[in-house]
Formats: C-alpha cells, structure tokens, sequence
C-alpha cells in the first residue's frame, strides 16, 4: 500500500484541507510555497502515464478541485501553478497519481 493510500485510510495522518468521495486534497509535508496542496484521486491510479478512458471524468474533477483549493486558499487571483510529476524522471517519489498545488510566491521557470 502507498503512503497516500494511507492517508486516504487515515493509517497515516494529514493536514486534510478538503475531500469528497472520489478525490482528497492535504498539505505537502515538505512545502515549496507558501501553499503546497496535493490532491489525489482515492482509486489507485499510480502515475498520469497509467491513467485510462474510463478515467477521463475523474480527471477533470481532479483539475476542478485544484483550481477551487486555490479560490479557497487565496491564491487564485495571484496565480499558482499545478504540477503533476510523472515516473523518475519525473521527480514522482510517490507512485499514486497527485497533482501539486503551488502558490503564494512568484514561482520560477524552468523547473530544474
Ligand atoms: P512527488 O515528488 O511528485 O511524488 O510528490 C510527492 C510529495 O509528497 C512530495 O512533495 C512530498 O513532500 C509529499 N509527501 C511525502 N510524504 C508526505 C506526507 N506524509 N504527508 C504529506 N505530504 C507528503
């Protein structure tokens, strides 16, 4: 089992900012801004390069979460940035699909 599967379980504790039957949003451990949310899908989806058809739908509510977490946490009207890291190369430490909510800061480019 995964660490966020964990989470989800709440085998492993969080700072939960949001959640509904399908999706889960808390704050990352380690944060790179002054707002670092990850949202999760709960059906185990190990990277975006795994995602299916049938997941299409699960996906926009994913993106729709991340943009209402950003509204909520005040950083939308700033700007934010979400990340989905995918596999090694990627930077994917976690192997369960999340998208990184980052905000707060004026965010640089290109990542490294
Ligand atoms: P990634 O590198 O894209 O796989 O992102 C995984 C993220 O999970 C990293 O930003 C970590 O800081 C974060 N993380 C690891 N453990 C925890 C935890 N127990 N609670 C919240 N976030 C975590």
């Amino acid at each position: 089992m995964t660490l966020f599967e964990k989470i989800i379980n709440r085998q492993v504790p969080a700072e939960i900012v949001w959640e509904n039957e399908e999706c889960l949003a808390f704050r990352d451990i380690h944060p790179q801004a002054p707002v670092h949310i990850l949202v999760i899908p709960k059906k185990n989806i190990s990277h975006i390069g795994a995602v299916q058809e049938e997941d299409a739908v699960l996906l926009g509510k994913l993106l729709l979460a991340a943009t209402q977490i950003a509204k909520k946490e005040g950083i939308a009207k700033t700007g934010f940035r979400l990340v989905i890291n995918c596999g090694s190369d990627g930077g994917e430490t976690v192997p369960h699909l999340h998208i990184h909510v980052l905000g707060g800061r004026a965010l640089q480019w290109p990542p490294g």
